[in-house]
């Protein structure tokens, strides 16, 4: 399923697979002066790649290698000769080979799906990526994943920020993710003065600094108070039931993988030696 809006010069595309009639597990891409930033997920690529026939399309930048931003590298670039796709150096070995490098969980092959191979070169942190009317500046963005980028445009105060910044209140996070860096990357763009930022699934935000800092102040104080309890000796369990509210819906759909407990692990940075 395909949704495309017009926000002033920029194209979003909002895709999802379609199970039972509806659009399950949204990823979004934008297209502006020839330029595409992420490309949703395989199931969706035909889709896009069909939204795009008449665009004048020469750049891809991928904001982080997850399967739902890279799912139609691979299709646009073996239609379109020359096309360059632009993303992070850890990004690159994910890219030519997603089955090798990204072994996917049951959920996102059914959500998502294989992304095909794309070949990419690497953007460096603070680099320039140029279209015809406007620059863009890489900045290097981890946490959600270690090869994670944020562009931005400094003239018109543009900021894509992938999927640094999700709407609402975390309680869970998938297995893997840096919560720590995370905090620390929303911080970087945090401190640039943008107008407008435009998420990797969530609704474009104006003035989007004040949400910014208030999720930045939300998990900081989630953090203080996982290593609070951490502190007097509370176990992870404890831990996520103090603070994590009531199991979720997506910890059974995710078989786990994206829980309250790894929230309160990541917090912890006990990764690599849970019990
Ligand atoms: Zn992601």
């Amino acid at each position: 399923m395909l949704k495309s809006t017009i926000y002033g010069t920029v194209t979003r595309f909002d895709l999802a697979r379609t199970l039972g009639g509806r659009g399950r597990y949204w990823t979004t891409a934008y297209l502006l002066d020839g330029l595409l930033i992420d490309s949703g997920c395989a199931h969706t690529a035909r889709e896009l790649s069909d939204a795009l026939r008449a665009a004048p399309l020469t750049r891809l930048v991928n904001t982080h290698t997850h399967e739902d931003h890279i799912g139609a590298n691979g299709l646009l670039q073996r239609q379109r000769a020359g096309l360059e796709i632009h993303a992070h150096p850890l990004a690159l070995r994910v890219l030519a080979d997603p089955r090798r490098q990204q072994p996917l969980h049951p959920y996102r092959r059914m959500f998502w799906g294989w992304p095909e191979p794309s070949l990419a070169s690497p953007l460096s942190d603070e680099a320039w990526i140029e279209t015809e009317d406007f620059r863009f500046q890489a900045l290097y963005t981890p946490g959600h994943s270690p090869d994670h980028l944020c562009l931005y445009a400094p003239e018109q105060g543009w900021l894509f920020t992938g999927d640094l910044f999700v709407g609402g209140w975390d309680r869970a996070v998938r297995e893997g993710y840096e919560i720590w860096q995370i905090i620390a990357s929303l911080k970087r763009v945090a401190a640039l003065p943008a107008a407008v930022m435009f998420p990797g699934s969530a609704r474009i935000r104006e003035n989007p600094k004040a949400e910014l800092e208030s999720k930045i102040a939300y998990l900081e104080e989630f953090g203080n108070k996982v290593l609070a309890l951490h502190n007097k000796g509370w176990d992870v369990n404890a831990i996520v039931r103090a603070l994590c509210g009531k199991p979720m819906f997506i910890e059974l759909v995710t078989l786990g993988n994206f829980a309250r407990r790894h929230l309160v692990l990541s917090y912890l940075g006990e990764y690599g030696n849970e019990a």
